[in-house]
């Protein structure tokens, strides 16, 4: 018998990946919590039935929510991770020797366990050889509540609009980002797709919310396969920096940091987004 692990990306799209088998099934206090094994994207992660990660293209994501903004931003040394207990966005933080300290406030320790235990690849980074990342299990909109002045970085690694992600979209949350951020400082969120109503919808609401909390806001795009439509969009939000014009690809190439999608001309296509996508976010700017 065949095994598929289905996802529907709206009440008539359905996105199928085949499962060799089903490595753990569990619930937390927030979420149902799945790992497979599939022959064409290695592990897979899901939370409550949504693609949360797979082995195979899980790189796509984390280095574009992470050097990103540090090929902006000139001097990292305090980051603030908000949900992303699985563990990629860290693992790529710690690959600047500049980075000091890591705060990773995750709402779910379940899913920062069944990461370490199912998901090396990307969670072995938090035994925190290094001793840089301090572990917060709490909700991040509550939170950043009690943070003024303390971050140059925090990057929104959350899930989507609803569940327990869903005050992570809020003016409130991201009024409080701005004022846990220093003068300086960026914020990176995971933006949502720009292609199916649904999703555009949600993605013009969080868009319309940061551009009335912060300075500078730009929106960025890659390819993933296996996010509903493939074509995900992640957030840029400054005090200071704008992610072209303080754009530094010599400082960042001169890091010797080896990637395997993002690459500093790759960083300035990013932010070239489609006509019917720049309409969205216009219209709600
Ligand atoms: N790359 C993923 C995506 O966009 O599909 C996100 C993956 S990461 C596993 C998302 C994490 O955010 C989950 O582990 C979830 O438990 C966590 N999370 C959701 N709501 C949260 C909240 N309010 N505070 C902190 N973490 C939260």
């Amino acid at each position: 018998m065949e095994l598929w692990f289905s996802e529907n990306h709206t009440e008539n799209v359905r996105f199928s990946i085949k499962v060799d088998k089903q490595l753990y099934s569990g619930e937390s206090e927030f979420q149902r919590i799945d790992v497979f094994e599939s022959p064409e994207f290695g592990r897979f992660l899901t939370l409550d039935g949504y693609m949360m990660l797979t082995e195979k293209d899980e790189f796509i994501y984390h280095e574009m929510m992470t050097h990103v903004p540090m090929a902006v931003h000139p001097n990292v040394r305090n980051v603030l991770v908000i949900g992303g207990g699985d563990g990629g966005t860290v693992r790529e933080l710690l690959r600047y020797t500049e980075i000091e300290t890591i705060d990773l406030v995750e709402i779910d320790e379940q899913v920062v366990e069944v990461c370490r235990r199912y998901l090396p690849q990307t969670a072995k980074c938090l035994d925190n050889e290094d001793g840089r990342i301090s572990f917060h299990y709490e909700d991040g909109l509550k939170y950043v509540r009690h943070c003024h002045d303390m971050y140059d970085l925090i990057v929104v690694d959350s899930t989507d609009p609803f569940g327990p992600g869903e005050g992570l979209f809020t003016k409130e949350f991201y009024g409080n980002c701005y004022k846990a951020l220093r003068e300086d400082g960026i914020m990176v969120n995971q933006h949502e797709s720009p292609f199916y109503d649904n999703d555009a919808h949600a993605m013009q609401r969080a868009h319309k919310r940061i551009v009335s909390s912060f300075d500078f806001c730009r929106v960025y795009q890659a390819h993933i396969p296996t996010y509903p439509s493939g074509h995900w969009l992640f957030g840029f939000a400054s005090k200071k920096y704008h992610p072209l014009k303080d754009f530094d690809p010599e400082r960042w190439t001169a890091r010797g940091i080896e990637t395997k999608y993002y690459t500093t001309h790759l960083h300035k296509g990013a932010f070239y987004v489609p006509a019917y996508v720049e309409k969205l976010l216009s219209d709600v700017e």
